[in-house]
């Protein structure tokens, strides 16, 4: 949900982001104002161009994802073959607030994704593999799309290359790190939330 309160001050590079939001970032003599989408706790980016000469001011604050009572943090479908690994990952994070969907085959997931909305997915795909990348293209291509993570257990530049392509969003190796995981979904969940509110607004 939008908050149409603009708060009134002005960051530099280096401060620590106060609110979710979209904010006017002003470069310093070489490129005209534009805004960005900024996250909590992160620092406000530094220029490669003006170094920290960019200044941000909050154009339109954005409520995190399932209000204030941190309980309800978005969806989640994972699709692993793995039946272990689903189960697992299910458990740890709905303990910490998300709701989560599993799917241990492609086709099962292609159904879920075409029937429901996520916030985001995390496949463990195989680049090879045709219904696999229908799943990936379905997520991608979808009207409301999914924050897209992928899982792969043998990692190398030809399915790197492929994943940039696609434009997936995320990259696990496996085993997953949980607290890769963790802060990947604290992170990307609430910018799509707000690039969501945000394309809504216009
Ligand atoms: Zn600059």
């Amino acid at each position: 949900m939008i908050v149409r309160v603009p708060l009134a001050k002005r960051y530099k590079s280096g401060q620590i982001v106060p609110r979710d939001g979209i904010y006017r970032v002003s470069h310093h003599k070489h490129r005209s104002p534009h805004e960005s989408v900024l996250t909590r706790g992160m620092r406000f980016p530094i220029c490669k161009v003006c170094q920290d000469q960019v200044r941000f001011e909050p154009v339109t604050a954005v409520e995190p994802v399932g209000g204030t009572n941190g309980r309800n943090r978005g969806s989640l479908l994972v699709v692993d073959p793995e039946p272990a690994i689903t189960f697992t990952l299910k458990q740890i994070l709905e303990e910490e607030g998300y709701r989560v969907w599993a799917a241990t085959d492609y086709s099962a997931a292609q159904r879920m994704l075409t029937q429901n909305e996520y916030d985001a997915v995390l496949a463990d795909i195989h680049l090879e593999d045709n219904t696999a990348m229908g799943l990936l293209r379905r997520a991608i291509n979808h009207r409301r799309p999914p924050v897209v993570m992928l899982s792969t257990d043998e990692p190398n530049v030809a399915s790197l290359r492929a994943m940039l392509k696609m434009k997936v969003n995320y990259l696990f190796f496996k085993p997953i790190d949980l607290s890769e995981l963790r802060s990947t979904l604290a992170c990307m969940i609430p910018r799509r939330a707000i690039a969501m509110a945000a394309a809504g607004m216009r």
